[in-house]
């Protein structure tokens, strides 16, 4: 049904093979593996079972102090930060860690007029949001893909008073071809679809109804979007459905598969872990849970894998992990977010898609990130400055994307500070600015003192 053009072979008993081998966990060998990450050329599949294995606490130390250098030479110390748009739970399958799923009868569904997703934006504005990631349930309203394409038109013309998102990244079921070039002519950031497992066995089972049965359809989506001229893809795995090794083995192979056919890996790895989410029972015991302890460890090893791959985490977490875990690669977070439709403005979660674990506002979210020495960042430059696919690999690869990351970072912190931060995050925001500034190397201070004095004089949308 689907041809080989369009296709990503995985082959799971290869994988599995890797698993079951008897990891080498000496410690020469692996120091080895950290000192050949420190050098950011990213990790062969046959490293990650032994780091996976660790758990002597000296080394697993100093897994973390690798995985944390790499993260601050590749991305700096900023942490960019997104809003989730949920604009539709309408949905014909059956996932059975989801609310949304079509069986579950208790949810009141909706998808939302352009007018009502008009309003969710003026809110997020009104919060100092300006990147979205649009999200729909996989059955549309009459209008089929039409409505999600009207949505991120819809997105981009929303105004509050001179502001508007800057930034729509699109997370919906997979399209042929076609679909997703209609997809990537309303200028898409990003588009995000994870495989939820990619171990086929499980699939089947947390699959069992709908379009979103068909395991390859999904498998090979990415390769369509790329082929549609999509050049920036975000994958990822719904952890604790199947076991996390497995998960992040197929991730990576995955993510080279597409730099060998496009010349160009994925531009995020999202890595969200099961919550509980009403009426589904697989999310109240997931079929293989993954500890903080081991959830640590993966966040270090794809960073160390994949060094020039963004790394995505919701607000599925607590905001200890979360803390935790900037540390150790991630450079995206959702912040404030409501997953169900229309949920900003009604502040009601009774059709939410899974419950959250950090609960707090943008603003909050801001003042402990700027606290904790992080940036926070409403940076979106690059999409906008043709920095997409290839060409932003060919800048992130000889570690070039900080030297924009950074200014853009602060100039857009000072933004957020003057326009929407509250009196203490202000303080914390403008502190950090300042501190950052004076830590920089000449160059590169001089360049974005000069963004952050045009933000202080009313200059907007300042970026380089
Ligand atoms: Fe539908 Fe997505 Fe939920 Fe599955 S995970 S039931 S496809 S909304
Ligand atoms: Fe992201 Fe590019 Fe901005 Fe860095 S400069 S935060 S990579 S959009």
């Amino acid at each position: 049904m689907h041809g080989p053009s369009e296709s990503f072979p995985l082959d799971e008993s290869a994988l599995g093979l890797l698993l079951e081998g008897p990891p080498r966990d000496d410690a020469g060998r692996i120091r080895e593996i950290l000192a050949r990450a420190r050098g950011l050329d990213g990790l062969d599949e046959a490293d990650l079972p032994s780091l996976m294995a660790l758990r002597d606490p000296a080394l697993l130390a100093e897994l973390f102090e690798a995985a944390k250098a790499v993260k601050e030479e590749i991305y700096g110390r900023r942490i960019v930060l997104f809003a989730p748009l949920y604009v539709s739970n309408l949905c014909g399958n059956e996932c059975l860690y989801c609310a949304f799923r079509a069986s579950n009868r208790e949810l009141p569904r909706r998808a939302l007029s352009q007018a009502e997703i008009a309003g969710e934006v003026r809110h997020l504005l009104r919060q100092g949001h300006k990147r979205v990631v649009l999200v729909a349930g996989e059955a549309y309203p009459q209008e089929g893909l039409d409505y999600v394409l009207k949505a991120v038109r819809t997105v981009y013309a929303t105004r509050e008073g001179a502001e508007s998102i800057r930034r729509v990244n699109v997370n919906i079921a997979p399209l042929d071809v076609d679909g997703f070039r209609r997809l990537r002519d309303v200028e898409i950031g990003t588009y995000q679809l994870f495989q939820e497992t990619y171990h086929r066995g499980t699939y089947a089972r947390m699959h069992p109804a709908g379009l979103k049965a068909d395991f390859d359809w999904r498998l090979g989506c990415m390769d369509r979007a790329m082929l549609a001229g999509i050049d920036d893809v975000g994958i990822g795995a719904l952890f604790g459905l199947h076991d996390w090794r497995f998960e992040l083995l197929a991730i990576l192979r995955h993510a080279r598969h597409l730099e060998a056919r496009f010349g160009c890996g994925p531009h995020t790895i999202s890595v969200p872990r099961i919550e509980p989410a009403a009426g589904s029972a697989a999310s109240e015991a997931p079929p293989s849970a993954v500890t903080d302890a081991d959830f640590r460890k993966l966040v270090a090893i794809l960073r160390l894998a994949v060094p020039y791959t963004g790394l995505i985490l919701s607000t599925r977490e607590r905001p200890e992990i979360r803390r935790e875990v900037f540390h150790l690669g991630i450079s995206q977070i959702s912040a404030g977010s409501r997953t169900n439709p229309g949920g900003y403005q009604a502040e009601d979660g009774t059709s939410a898609q899974f419950s959250l674990g950090d609960h707090r506002g943008l603003d909050e979210v801001v003042r402990d990130l700027a606290e904790t020495g992080f940036i926070p960042s409403f940076c979106t430059s690059c999409y906008r400055m043709g920095r997409t696919g290839a060409d932003f690999m060919d800048l992130a690869k000889p570690g070039e994307i900080k030297l924009h990351c950074e200014p853009n970072a602060l100039s857009t912190l000072q933004e957020f500070a003057e326009d929407h931060a509250g009196p203490a995050t202000r303080q914390a925001a403008e502190a950090l600015v300042a501190a950052s500034l004076a830590g920089m190397e000449e160059g590169a201070r001089t360049r974005a003192e000069a963004m952050v004095a045009r933000v202080r004089r009313g200059e907007r949308d300042v970026f380089c």
